[in-house]
């Protein structure tokens, strides 16, 4: 190569071989140095310093498992996973969860605050500021045993800046969560809607694993998405691309908070489905709910749904398979847009998946175009509840181990 290297394309190129090693580490470790030079392309002089610095630097460690053909037994490395930290934070309608992980993203601690009625910007940067020194003194650990604050914001995000541009359920708008947070506590930040953090958490860690092309769909008090093609969260041009939860399902539908009627998320969302049971209880429908909330309807919510179903009450059996049909469409339009190989459905809908879903794969299988398409897979979140808040983490994961670029495993 002609290339001058100048000390700024020198440091460039080292930081690269060493988010290279790191994952290399962390994916296929416990691994020795011979094999990180041969499945990296790097020479054997430049594994063994960036790892000399790995080492020193407690990233990773030495191990000597595996097995010895009778001479000197190898010496492996893997990720030194509880030496270093990263925490979440999954900012929801009325609460903000806070977790701790550890460098495989696995869970080491985690705390809920509720959030105030209509909290205003400030409210919440200091809400999310005490729950961040609440939980790193839960976790006991000096400061400098974290890597970074990973936020997943509902609404939308400049994923750029860390703004939280309009977040629907408190009418906030433009609140620089990065800026402030880095501000106060001196580490890397990064800011990602809700559905897409989950997207990334389930696509590093749960049920998104070996697929280039996902979706994962958030179902609660809204609906979002994150699209990960190729590997990456696509963003579109204004950082809405996934604001599935908008797309119109039924033109003389309910009026949805954006504005428009028949929304996807005025029809299968949490309070979606509440607003229709109580609607037809009201009508003369005869449920076990009215029982559950003593004959107060005010009370219904998604979840007593979800309970009364769960306890063979077939009036909510049949509104929640009626919430799996409209999801079912929505679903079937996303298809014809993305066709992704793979469907996650996570969120606090997805706890009553087992009378969904089949409602849901049977519009599916009816309305797709082509018969491999009708065999998309849709699957449910495997980190489950803690999905946004993990995949916050997985945002300073991801920088860490790929230098901020996300690349395709
Ligand atoms: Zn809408």
């Amino acid at each position: 190569m002609s290339t001058k290297y100048t000390r700024g394309s020198f440091q460039l190129m080292k930081s690269i071989n060493r988010s290279v090693i790191l994952n290399m580490i962390r994916s296929k470790g416990p691994i020795s140095r011979a094999d990180i030079a041969k499945q990296t392309n790097l020479t054997p002089p430049t594994v063994s310093n960036i790892v000399k610095e790995l080492l020193d630097s407690q990233f990773v460690v030495e191990t000597t498992q595996g097995s010895s053909q009778g001479g000197r037994k190898p010496t492996y490395l893997e990720i030194n996973a509880n030496q270093f930290f990263i925490m979440g934070i999954d900012v929801g309608r009325y609460h903000i969860k806070f977790v701790i992980t550890n460098l495989y993203g696995e869970l080491v601690e985690q705390l809920m605050l509720d959030i105030q009625a209509q909290p205003e910007a400030n409210d919440l940067i200091e809400k999310m500021k005490e729950g961040i020194y609440q939980i790193m003194q839960k976790g006991g650990r000096n400061k400098d045993k974290y890597l970074g604050i990973g936020v997943a914001m509902h609404g939308i995000v400049d994923v750029n800046t860390g703004v939280s541009l309009f977040a629907p359920s408190f009418q906030t708008h433009n609140i620089p969560i990065q800026e402030e947070l880095a501000k106060e506590f001196s580490m890397m930040v990064h800011v990602e809607n809700d559905a897409k953090a989950m997207t990334l958490g389930e696509w590093w860690l749960g049920n998104g694993n070996d697929e280039d092309n996902i979706v994962g769909i958030n179902v609660g008090h809204g609906i979002g998405a994150g699209i990960m093609i190729r590997g990456e969260l696509f963003q579109g041009a204004n950082f809405i691309a996934g604001e599935i939860g908008h797309m119109t399902i039924d033109l003389s539908g309910p009026k949805c908070s954006c504005g428009n009627y028949g929304c996807l998320q005025t029809l299968a969302a949490g309070p979606a489905i509440a607003q229709r049971a109580i609607k037809e209880l009201k009508a003369g429908n005869t449920s076990m709910i009215t029982d559950i909330v003593q004959g107060d309807l005010e009370r219904v919510n998604g979840e007593i749904v979800f309970e009364a179903a769960t306890r063979g009450d077939e009036f909510s059996q049949e509104l929640l398979k009626q919430t799996g049909r409209y999801l079912g469409i929505g679903l079937t339009n996303l298809i014809h847009t993305i066709n992704p190989n793979r469907i996650i459905i996570g969120g606090g809908v997805s706890h009553a998946g087992e009378f969904i879903l089949d409602s849901l794969q049977e519009t599916i299988q009816a309305r797709i175009i082509t018969d491999a398409a009708k065999e998309t897979e849709i699957v449910p979140s495997q980190l489950g509840d803690n999905a946004s808040a993990i995949g916050a983490c997985v945002l300073i994961l991801q920088n860490f181990f790929h230098g901020g670029k996300q690349v395709s495993q």
